[in-house]
């Protein structure tokens, strides 16, 4: 269920506009802790690279006048010295740096015994041992609090988002530290406004336990991510259309499911042992294409299997892309099964 509900700028860019954004987000009941980057990582040189020291002066005063709690990235020793030294007691690991060890490590240092509560972003790449390696070090540096949030992954074809959402890795990261909180950062995966709603519902459906969003009081003009920051209007929007989730079923509700869960089950069996079945023809058809000196993959009898099945998946109404992936993975192991009889 969506507990933690994080928002904020991406950058702090001036006194005037933190004051804007944390006066509309203070009177939002929702709002646990407020984001603000202070130290901009920049893909390439020459952006705004954040304003340091002043803008930490700023959300010692704010968090006063307010009466709440800002968050932000830190990247260096140095930063969490600062943090420290201006009252932030949350902080996280940005994706360019959860994926480098030694960086990790340093940071760890710093934060040992600080009592802060540490979030850390998933790496760029879709690498959850990376994810969890990093989480685990700050586990063991011993801090009041640990969390994941899941930014996305940088990848060659991002599904038509900034980062591609690949929701099977966090939900490996959460099946491997079922205690840690898992956040979504809807915004660094859709990269643009008109996706961050969307995307905020599906982790909603993903069971997370809170969110980290980018708001900006006038994002058109914002000095890092403006295509993807909303407006505090636009954020209360997205915090009324999460759809409820209940926190606990009912027995009898639950009742319903049980015999579809247990249509689930024989299927799942009845898939399994046919794809047994499957890969035992492979295995003969290794030995036959030994005698005849064949090579084991055959593209056009793979070309004319692909054509006959997605047109019937088409016929039963399966979506294209994951019969495509499904019938892919099934010939993979089908040409693994076969070499290795070859070997
Ligand atoms: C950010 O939160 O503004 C940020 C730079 O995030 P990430 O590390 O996910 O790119
Ligand atoms: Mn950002």
């Amino acid at each position: 269920m969506i507990k933690t509900v994080i928002a904020g700028p991406c950058s702090v860019e001036s006194r005037e506009q933190l004051r804007q954004v944390t006066a509309a987000l203070a009177a939002m009941p929702q709002v646990k802790l407020i984001r603000a980057g202070v130290w901009k990582p920049r893909t390439r040189p020459g952006g705004f690279e954040g304003l340091g020291e002043p803008a930490l002066q700023w959300m010692q005063e704010l968090a006063q006048e307010f009466g709440v709690q800002y968050c932000c990235e830190v990247a260096k020793p140095k930063h969490v010295e600062l943090c420290i030294r201006y009252g932030i007691v949350t902080v996280w690991i940005g994706a360019r740096t959860s994926g480098n060890p030694f960086m990790v490590e340093e940071l760890c240092s710093a934060l040992a015994g600080s009592g802060m509560t540490v979030m850390v972003k998933n790496p760029t790449s879709p690498d959850v041992s990376l994810w969890l390696g990093a989480i685990e070090r700050v586990l063991q540096a011993g801090v009041a609090g640990v969390g994941a949030v899941h930014r996305g992954f940088a990848m060659y074809h991002n599904q038509g988002y900034r980062n591609a959402p690949l929701w099977e890795v966090p939900m490996t990261l959460r099946r491997e530290m079922p205690e840690i909180p898992l956040l979504c950062d809807p915004s660094h995966i859709g990269g643009r406004r008109d996706l961050v709603a969307q995307l905020a519902n599906t982790a909603a459906q993903f069971d997370y336990d809170g969110l980290m969003v980018e708001v900006h009081p006038d994002p058109e003009s914002a000095l890092t991510d403006a295509p993807q920051q909303l407006t505090p209007a636009a954020f209360t929007d997205l915090l009324s259309s999460l759809s409820p989730v209940a926190s606990h079923l009912s027995p009898v509700t639950s009742q319903q499911l049980i015999p579809l869960r247990r249509q689930i089950d024989e299927i799942d069996h009845e898939l399994l042992s046919l794809l047994a079945r499957r890969m035992e023809m492979s295995r003969q058809i290794s030995f036959i294409k030994r005698d005849l000196q064949m090579p084991v993959y055959q593209s056009g009898r793979w070309a004319d299997v692909v054509a006959d099945r997605m047109e019937q998946a088409a016929a039963l109404g399966l979506d294209a892309d994951f019969t495509r992936a499904l019938l892919e993975k099934i010939h993979g192991e089908s040409i693994r099964v076969q070499l290795a009889d070859k070997a």
